[in-house]
């Protein structure tokens, strides 16, 4: 099969972020202190490119209501905030208290605090609770990036809780090329593996696989 998509150098790639986004300085801030505090863990960060991507998607969709699973410090959060107006809300789902203030700095910072609500809890069980709040079908976007091992439980809770039309964003399906080698098998590659194959074939939504920094799959649940 022909390849369609020009490899990005690392020349290229800082061309693609220089040009083709507009990052906040506060997310310009927000990716410097990550770095600096977080160590090894950075890497758990969206990328400027990716972050504006969802930005796009999230004005398109005119969202207003959105959940993410796998907050961190707060980038993809904070992304989605800035693209929101003024009444519209991010639920932050993450378990991480020491990586939750450099967010709330942040969102603080670029003056969206308001419209960030972080739950600090298993955001299956902010999801169960959303759900058994009568949050069904309410939901405009959401973002999956947390345990990759529990992306199938997420996705099946996220289709319930966004409207017909509503768009799911699923991160890190490319796995840096693992879920496409049969001699990688542990937990966390399998379940996207599994994922990836479960979100193919299911009719209950349209979809696309963007190959963004780790990849990104698009699932918009059908009306
Ligand atoms: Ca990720």
């Amino acid at each position: 099969m022909p390849r369609k998509s020009t490899d990005l150098t690392d020349r290229l790639y800082d061309y693609l972020v220089r040009l083709g986004t507009r990052e906040h300085p506060v997310l310009q801030r927000l990716r410097q202190v990550t770095a600096r505090e977080t160590g090894d863990a950075a890497g758990m960060q969206i990328s400027p490119d990716q972050g504006a991507i969802m930005a796009m998607l999230v004005r398109i969709a005119g969202a207003r209501r959105c959940i993410e699973a796998g907050t961190f410090t707060g980038y993809s959060a904070l992304a989605v905030a800035l693209a929101l107006p003024d009444d519209g809300q991010v639920i932050a789902c993450d378990v991480s208290e020491q990586w939750a203030s450099i967010a709330r700095e942040h969102w603080a910072l670029a003056k969206v605090a308001h419209k960030i609500d972080l739950r600090l809890a298993p955001a299956l069980q902010t999801m169960d609770a959303l759900l058994a709040a009568g949050g069904a079908n309410s939901f405009d976007f959401a973002f999956l990036d947390a345990e990759k091992t529990e992306y199938d439980t997420y996705y099946e809770r996220v289709l319930k809780l966004l409207r017909p039309g509503g768009l799911v964003a699923i991160d890190n399906v490319l796995w840096s090329g693992r879920v496409a080698d049969p001699a990688v098998g542990d937990a966390s590659t399998r379940a996207l593996r599994a994922l990836n194959q479960k979100v193919h074939d299911d009719e209950r939504v349209d979809i696309c696989m963007v190959p963004v920094a780790d990849g990104v799959t698009l699932a918009r649940k059908r009306p």
